[in-house]
């Protein structure tokens, strides 16, 4: 979390993990996340939706781009948290998205 970085200036959004390779799809501010302990980024639709899936109890809010908000939430729903660690386990309940966890229910 950053909330000091200019999103128009920054190369990646505040949502993008120093990990996750993958560049921004659209406005940096497209969407607001909502970490749940008080902490709020906003971020591009494709890390928005990538935080979402990867933080426990996140929520996310309309940003800039009418539509997102709701479009990166129901991506979310099938994107396994943290996925851009390809060759970590997804054994746990906790690995895996919400869309496969609601299929195993
Ligand atoms: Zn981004």
């Amino acid at each position: 979390m950053d909330q000091d970085r200019d999103p128009q200036s920054a190369e990646r959004c505040a949502a993008a993990h120093i990990d996750d390779p993958t560049p921004c799809h659209g406005p940096h501010d497209a969407v607001t996340i909502l970490d749940g302990t008080g902490n709020a980024d906003t971020g591009c639709e494709h890390h928005g939706a990538r935080m979402l899936a990867s933080i426990d109890g996140a929520r996310i809010e309309p940003g800039s781009v009418v539509g997102a908000a709701t479009r990166a939430f129901a991506a979310s729903q099938a994107i396994r948290p943290f996925c851009w660690y390809e060759t970590a386990p997804r054994t746990e309940p906790s690995q895996l998205s919400r869309a496969e966890n609601a299929r195993r229910a």
